[in-house]
């Protein structure tokens, strides 16, 4: 009877694993088509100063609904995307769309950028970025480049040559989901940073969590001393923003203010802000 479940349970495995890889060369199979004719675009998340509530840029997500597949995450195929080399490809065709896009902003709104790893060993990648903004009439100090602890792991050298080329043109550098990756502190220190972002998982906690609210405090306070605006993403409740305002953090971004929206949606987004900051909590009302 053991032999039968045995074979029955590794016949059941190798099917599953069929499946599974019949699955990933669907969504490779359509992601190279989505790339190939720029199916794939960028939708904006407005990042707020928590002074005022005034939206003060936003943050270009990309978003991919595919005709097979549905909506599929960025946090699936981008890292796709990596592995079977379209990222150079993508990012460039997202960032030509977010500049497009971004020159009918407001002329003090910033559009922040997420720059993979990969892309960043790309010895044109500055050339290109600046070109492009250029084409677009778009100041290289209205430009955001976000990135992760992921480059620290290798080829480390090249990263800061990078920020730091790019850096020297007024393009400000945020590093993102700061506290969840393996980078020591002096690493991430020796890269020249505008902006450091606390990872969700604190901010989601900082209510209830009494170590996610130690984290918080540390890392606003990290940013303060090195001169950093601090942004913590993924607000999604009005207990959790005055907590960060409390506690002396310098913007937020979340579902609170706001979901990522498609270029068209921008205006009315801004409309909404400038009338009314942060309709549902302002200074001066009940709860602030
Ligand atoms: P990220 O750069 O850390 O972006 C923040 C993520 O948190 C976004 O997920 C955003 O939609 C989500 N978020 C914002 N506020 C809230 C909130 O209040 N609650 C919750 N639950 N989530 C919130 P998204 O759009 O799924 O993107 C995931 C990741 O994919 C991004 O994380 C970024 O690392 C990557 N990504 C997205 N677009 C691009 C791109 O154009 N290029 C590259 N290289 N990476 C990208
Ligand atoms: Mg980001
Ligand atoms: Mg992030
Ligand atoms: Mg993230």
């Amino acid at each position: 009877r053991g032999e039968t479940d045995d074979h029955s349970s590794v016949r059941f495995f190798e099917m599953g694993m069929d499946a599974h890889i019949d699955r990933r060369v669907l969504i490779e199979k359509r992601l190279r088509r989505a790339v190939a004719c720029d199916a794939i675009v960028s939708h904006y998340q407005p990042l707020v100063s928590l002074d005022d509530n005034r939206i003060v840029g936003f943050e270009a997500l990309a978003r991919w609904n595919d005709d097979v597949l549905g909506e599929v995450s960025p946090e699936a195929f981008i890292p796709l995307a990596e592995e079977i080399g379209l990222i150079g490809v993508l990012g460039d065709h997202l960032f030509r769309r977010a500049c497009a896009d971004a020159r009918h902003w407001p002329g003090n709104l910033f559009m922040a950028f997420n720059v993979s790893a990969i892309q960043l060993k790309d010895p044109d990648l500055v050339d290109r970025i600046l070109a492009v903004a250029a084409e677009h009439g778009l100041s290289p100090a209205r430009l955001e480049i976000e990135i992760t602890e992921s480059v620290m792991v290798e080829r480390v050298d090249e990263a800061r040559s990078t920020m730091t080329r790019l850096r020297e043109h007024g393009v400000h550098i945020v590093l993102d989901d700061f506290g969840t990756g393996y980078a020591t502190l002096a690493q991430l220190l020796s890269f020249p940073l505008d902006k450091i972002k606390i990872d969700r998982r604190f901010v989601t906690h900082v209510v209830t969590d009494r170590h996610s609210l130690v984290v918080i405090r540390a890392i606003v306070g990290l940013a303060k001393g090195f001169g950093l605006i601090s942004v913590a993403e993924g607000i999604e409740d009005p207990e959790q923003l005055s907590c960060l305002k409390r506690n002396g953090c310098t913007q937020g971004q979340g579902h609170w203010f706001g979901q990522a929206v498609p270029a068209a949606g921008i205006e009315a987004v801004l409309a909404k802000n400038i009338t009314t900051p942060s309709p549902r909590y302002r200074p001066g009302t009940k709860g602030e």
